[in-house]
């Protein structure tokens, strides 16, 4: 948005530039026939050959501009190529009329107040300071015709019967029509240059101004598109977070419209209780999942940068987690390398992660399976140190069409859902939140009825802190603030 935007100043001096060319031959037009026109009126005193020529000449000067004008827009010449040919021009034609007006009667002639009408198209096409310069040529032109002929160094046209014989001699009639003209000159300039020059910067404001306001349109209309898509988002997520939620109370009501209606015999309320109840228990598991979830989207706050040891968390969270396994007859293996740096994370959050791996691999690994849990160090691709860990099992994995979609939220793959009913989709989107929040990354590698390993990277507590600590500075910075809460193992 900072960029400034500019009239295109060359594409409007090259059509000034036509633009006077035309006015040109208009003029000389005019020019030709109030000349003829005058001749006949005065009795053919004017020298024909001498002013014949001098029209001929501005033809074909007006025919190269012409040409060359038109050559130099195909060409895109630079700007000031395109100047010199506008002062050029303007010359030209002072130069051209002090002919004429020498070969027409030279003081004796009123087209004089031309010389002003060209110092006014020039102030008006190009910029300030060639506006005094034009009138000062102009005024020298005329001052030095009228004074070459008082003086007889050239000869006088007399326009006889027009105007007195003698008066071309007369020094103050030289001085007065001198100094009017030079006057007339110099104040149309200044007039017509300020003008011109106000009107352009106002045209370039407007220019400014609209370009400006195209970019702000096409910005608002890109986040008005990206508002429309988190709006989308949004409702979606909460359209799935209602159908999940209600689905465990719509169960637990069932039960207990049951035993209120009495359609339970006595022995088996126990049962249908301890079937709401483990509704209940997912209906908490949800709610724990979906705070966990949108704790993560909270700002990042200093105090969860705070160096913590994976692999002491990891070894909790396996003692938590053992007798799920031992219940399976599953085999827990655990490798943990020597020296592994500490991750410059929450521990809750890391719990988190271990919690949601661990506890999916026994979930989905069969009876008798085996699950490995590794950690260790390596260096990335640009040498920063990241620890490292994986978790791999021998369950039922996941195909290839499902994997893409394994870290979105409440998704669960068939195989999945026929395997274990408990579950609410959430714990591996939760996963990746935290990878994303620390600077880390989780990938998986599955093969259905092998097993899956779930990878993930984290970068080490002594690596540079700008890798990860939070990068919005409008974040608060809150010290004693308590960690994100751990929520029941979902899984
Ligand atoms: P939940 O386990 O509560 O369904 P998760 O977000 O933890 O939710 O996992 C999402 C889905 O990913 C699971 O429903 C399952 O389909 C798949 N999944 C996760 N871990 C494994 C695994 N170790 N083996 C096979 N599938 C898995």
């Amino acid at each position: 948005m900072g960029e400034i935007l500019h009239i295109p100043v060359e594409q409007a001096l090259s059509e000034r530039v036509r633009w006077l060319v035309k006015l040109r031959w208009l003029a000389l037009g005019i020019g030709i026939v109030v000349t003829l026109v005058g001749d006949w009126w005065l009795g053919q005193v004017l020298p024909t050959l001498p002013l014949a020529i001098c029209f001929g000449v501005i033809a074909f000067y007006n025919l190269t501009f012409w040409i060359v004008a038109s050559r130099l827009v195909s060409q895109e010449a630079p700007l000031t190529v395109q100047a010199v040919l506008l002062h050029g021009q303007i010359l030209c034609d002072l130069m051209l009329l002090t002919l004429i007006l020498h070969f027409s009667g030279g003081l004796e002639n009123p087209f004089s107040i031309l010389y002003v009408l060209i110092v006014v198209v020039g102030s008006i096409l190009i910029a300030n300071r060639f506006s005094y310069l034009y009138a000062t040529v102009a005024t020298g032109l005329w001052a030095g015709l009228l004074i070459l002929e008082g003086l007889g160094i050239i000869p006088h046209y007399n326009l006889t019967g027009f105007r007195l014989p003698f008066r071309y001699q007369e020094p103050w009639h030289i001085v007065a029509e001198s100094v009017t003209l030079g006057m007339a000159n110099f104040g149309v300039a200044y007039l017509s240059s300020n003008i011109a020059r106000r009107l352009r910067e106002g045209e370039r404001e407007l220019y400014e101004a609209n370009a400006s306001c195209e970019l702000r349109a096409a910005e608002l209309a890109r986040l008005n598109r990206r508002l429309r898509e988190l709006d989308q988002d949004r409702s979606m997520f909460i359209r799935l977070v209602t159908h999940e939620l209600r689905a465990p109370v719509a169960a637990i009501q069932s039960y207990l419209r049951l035993i209120l209606d009495g359609y339970v015999p006595e022995e088996r309320i126990e049962e249908i209780v301890a079937k709401a109840e483990a509704r209940a228990r997912d209906q908490l598991d949800l709610i724990g999942d979906l705070l966990d979830l949108a704790r993560l989207q909270e700002p990042r706050r200093q105090s969860e940068f705070t160096p913590c040891d994976a692999a002491t968390l990891m070894n909790d969270i396996v003692d938590m987690l053992r007798t799920r396994a031992e219940d399976k007859d599953q085999i827990l293996i655990i490798d943990v390398e020597e020296d592994i740096p500490q991750v410059l994370a929450s521990e809750e959050h890391i719990r988190q992660v271990w919690i949601n791996l661990v506890s999916n691999a026994i979930k989905y690994t069969p009876e008798g399976g085996q699950i490995t849990i590794h950690l260790g160090c390596k260096a990335d691709s640009k040498g920063e140190r990241r620890v490292c860990g994986h978790v791999q099992d021998t369950g039922i994995g996941i195909n290839p069409d499902e994997q893409k979609h394994i870290f979105e939220s409440f998704y669960r793959t068939e195989s999945a859902k026929t395997m274990a009913s408990h579950g609410t989709g959430l714990g591996l989107s939760i996963v990746s939140g935290i990878m994303e929040r620390y600077g880390g990354r989780i990938w998986l590698e599955s093969e259905p009825n092998v097993g899956t390993t779930f990878f993930f990277e984290l970068p080490c507590a002594d690596e540079e802190p700008q890798a990860v600590l939070p990068s919005d500075a409008k974040a608060p910075i809150d010290k004693n603030a308590a960690p994100p809460a751990l929520s029941a193992p979902s899984s």
